[in-house]
C-alpha cells in the first residue's frame, strides 16, 4: 500500500480523498494555488504544497508543478479526484513516466473513452446498447442533412471532444439543422479545440440513469447499481439519487452485468461510469466517466462502501475488498449539489462566508470545504457543498432531506439552496416522475 498520496485537486472533492486516505492510514498531500491558501483541504491533508498562481491552467493544470510537488514530497500515487487531470492521457502518461501510480484507469482507458466516438464504437462493441446515431464524426453541412433525414428529426450534434454538457445541439427540424451544426462545431472548437462533431437521434422524455463500475485491474468488473441524474439544467446535474425511482432490480441486474462484463472485457482498472439515456424500458449508452463522479456519494450510501478507498486498493494493486454478490441495496440516497449561484439566472457568486452551518443526524452527510469566513475565491468551480441524505426508502430520504436544507446556513453569498427547498414541495419531484427536460420546463416556468 502507498505511504503517501498527494491530492491534485481542491475542494469538497480534496477532503474527500484525504479522508479516505486517514482512514487507511496514508498521509496526504494537498496542492494549492495561491488563491486556495486558507482553503480548508490545504488545513486538513498533512502536508501541503503551493503548487502556482490563481488561474487553474498555471496550478491545478499544470503537469510539472504536480510532478515536482510528489517528488518534494515523496508522494508514491496521485488521486486526481473529477475534473481538472481526472481524465487526461497525457497527463496519466507524466505520472507514470517519472515512476509514480495515478489512481484511476490506464492513459489508454481515458483516451479510447474520451473521445466520444471512439467510446461509442467500443461500447458497440462490448455488447453494451447505443443511442442511434452518424458512423463516426460528421464533416460538413450536407453529411449533417443526410443523416438527419435518415435518422428523422429531432437530432443532437455533438462535440466529439465534449465534456460538462458543452458544444451540443438540437436541431427539430431541417430549418434547424444548419445553425445547430455551425454552432455546435464553433463551441466544440472554443471549448475543446477540436471542432470534430457526431450525430445523434435526440431523445424526446429519457431519463440519465448511470451505472457505476469498478475494475480491478486483474480482469474482473463488478457494478453497483444506478444513478437517476435526470434534473438537469443546461445538461448539468442538480440532484441525484440512487437507486433510480423507476428501474426495476431485473433491469439494474440486466444492465448492470452488461456494463460489469464489458469493464472485465476491457482490463479496465479503478471506478467508472457508464451513462445512459433511459426511454420507454430501453438503456442507450451515451459516454462513459473515467473516474470518479461527484455524485458518487448516493452510491455509497446505499451499498456501505467507501468508494475512494476501493479506487485507492486498485490502485495498489490489492483489487476489490468486495466482489459482486456482496453488494447488497439499502434504502435510498439523494444528492443535491449546492452552489455559490445566485438565482433566477445561476450567476456565479463568490465571495465571503459569515456563516456556516452544516446539518447532521442520522442518514445526513455533509461534503463541503465551507468554513465560517472562508472566501470562495471567484477562478474555480462553484459547487461548494454536496448534501447527502440516505433513508429506508424514497419518502424517508425526500423528508430528510427537507428537514436537512432546513438546518444548513451559508451567509454571505447566494447559493441555489432555494431550488431545492421549492423542487421538494413539486409532486413531479416527490414521486419520481421526472426526465432531462424537466427542471428546464420548471425553471422556465417558475423563475423566469
Ligand atoms: P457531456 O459529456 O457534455 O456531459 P453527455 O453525452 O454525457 O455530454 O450528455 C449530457 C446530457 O445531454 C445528457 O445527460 C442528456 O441530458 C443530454 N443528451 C445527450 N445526448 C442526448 C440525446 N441523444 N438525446 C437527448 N438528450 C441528450
Amino acid at each position: 500500500m502507498f505511504e503517501k498520496i498527494l491530492i491534485a485537486n481542491r475542494g469538497e472533492i480534496a477532503l474527500r480523498v484525504v479522508r479516505a486516505c486517514r482512514e487507511m492510514g496514508i498521509k496526504s498531500v494537498a496542492v494549492h494555488s495561491t488563491a486556495d491558501a486558507d482553503a480548508m483541504h490545504v488545513r486538513m491533508a498533512d502536508e501541503a504544497v503551493c503548487i502556482g498562481p490563481n488561474p487553474s491552467s498555471q496550478s491545478y493544470l499544470s503537469f510539472p508543478s504536480i510532478i515536482s510537488a510528489c517528488e518534494i514530497t515523496g508522494a508514491q500515487a496521485i488521486h486526481p479526484g473529477y475534473g481538472f487531470l481526472s481524465e487526461n492521457a497525457a497527463f496519466v502518461q507524466a505520472v507514470e513516466d517519472h515512476g509514480l501510480t495515478f489512481i484511476g484507469p490506464s492513459a489508454e482507458h481515458i483516451r479510447q473513452m474520451g473521445d466520444k466516438i471512439t467510446a461509442k464504437d467500443t461500447a458497440k462493441i462490448l455488447g453494451i446498447p447505443v443511442v442511434p446515431g452518424s458512423a463516426g464524426g460528421v464533416p460538413d453541412l450536407g453529411t449533417a442533412k443526410r443523416v438527419a433525414a435518415e435518422m428523422g428529426y429531432p437530432v443532437i450534434i455533438k462535440a466529439t471532444a465534449g465534456g460538462g454538457g458543452r458544444g451540443m445541439k438540437v436541431a427539430k427540424s431541417e430549418k434547424e439543422i444548419e445553425t445547430a451544426f455551425l454552432t455546435a462545431r464553433s463551441e466544440a472548437k472554443a471549448a475543446f479545440g477540436n471542432d470534430e462533431v457526431y450525430m445523434e437521434k435526440y431523445l424526446q422524455k429519457p431519463r440519465h440513469i448511470e451505472i457505476q463500475v469498478f475494475g480491478d485491474g486483474m480482469g474482473k468488473g463488478v457494478h453497483l447499481g444506478e444513478r437517476d441524474c435526470s434534473l438537469q439544467r443546461r445538461h448539468q446535474k442538480v440532484f441525484e439519487e440512487a437507486p433510480g425511482p423507476c428501474i426495476t432490480p431485473e433491469e439494474r441486474a440486466r444492465i448492470g452485468k452488461i456494463c460489469a462484463d464489458a469493464i472485465g472485457k476491457m482490463g479496465y482498472s479503478g471506478a467508472g461510469t457508464i451513462e445512459f439515456l433511459y426511454e420507454d424500458g430501453e438503456f442507450y449508452f451515451i459516454e462513459m466517466n473515467t473516474r470518479l463522479q461527484v455524485e458518487h456519494p448516493v452510491t455509497e450510501s446505499i451499498f456501505g462502501q467507501d468508494l475512494v478507498r476501493e479506487q485507492i486498493r486498485v490502485a495498489a494493486g490489492l483489487g476489490l475488498s468486495f466482489t459482486q454478490d456482496d453488494l447488497k441495496i439499502n434504502g435510498h440516497s439523494i444528492e443535491v449539489r449546492i452552489n455559490a449561484e445566485r438565482l433566477p439566472n445561476f450567476a456565479p457568486c463568490p465571495g465571503k462566508i459569515t456563516q456556516y452551518h452544516a446539518p447532521g443526524g442520522l442518514g445526513v452527510r455533509m461534503d463541503s470545504a465551507l468554513y465560517d469566513g472562508y472566501r470562495i475565491p471567484p477562478y474555480y468551480d462553484s459547487l461548494i457543498g454536496k448534501l447527502i441524505v440516505h433513508g429506508r426508502d424514497r419518502p424517508e430520504a425526500l423528508a430528510r432531506l427537507k428537514r436537512a436544507l432546513g438546518e444548513l446556513i451559508v451567509d454571505g453569498i447566494d447559493t441555489t439552496v432555494p431550488l431545492f427547498h421549492a423542487l421538494l414541495e413539486e409532486p413531479d419531484v416527490l414521486s419520481g416522475n421526472y426526465n432531462i427536460h424537466w427542471l428546464e420546463k420548471w425553471l422556465e416556468a417558475n423563475l423566469h
